[in-house]
């Protein structure tokens, strides 16, 4: 793909069965991952937290920072069950969240809110 339109940006997520990055293949340059930390817990920072999912959540992103230069992440801060309600990350994110991607490889961050 990023051979035939080389001239345009392609982005790949990685999360849920593809947040593990792969051990035989690197992004090209043209092809910006978005690594989604869905699986995470909200309520600590990641690099305090744990969690063996934000544990996993800090390798994968670690790993991915190393594979690429175009890494961004991409953040659900919606709480899925009650719209309306605030979504509970007071003590993660706004202080830590972006700061520990950013850290770790990540070029951006991006939050996907329902309000
Ligand atoms: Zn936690």
């Amino acid at each position: 793909m990023s051979r035939l339109f080389a001239f345009a940006l392609l982005a790949s997520l990685a999360y849920w069965f593809t947040e593990v990055p792969p051990h035989d293949i690197v992004p090209r340059k043209n092809v910006r991952v978005r690594l989604c930390p869905i699986r995470c817990c909200e309520a600590h920072p990641y690099e305090t937290c744990s969690s063996d999912a934000n544990k996993a959540f800090l390798a994968h992103l670690k790993a991915w920072g190393a594979m690429t230069d175009t890494l961004y992440i991409w953040h659900y801060n919606t709480d899925f069950a009650h719209y309306l309600m605030p979504f509970p990350d007071f003590a993660e994110f706004p202080a830590e969240s972006p700061r520990c991607p950013v850290g770790g490889g990540a070029t951006a961050f991006r939050c996907t809110s329902c309000r």
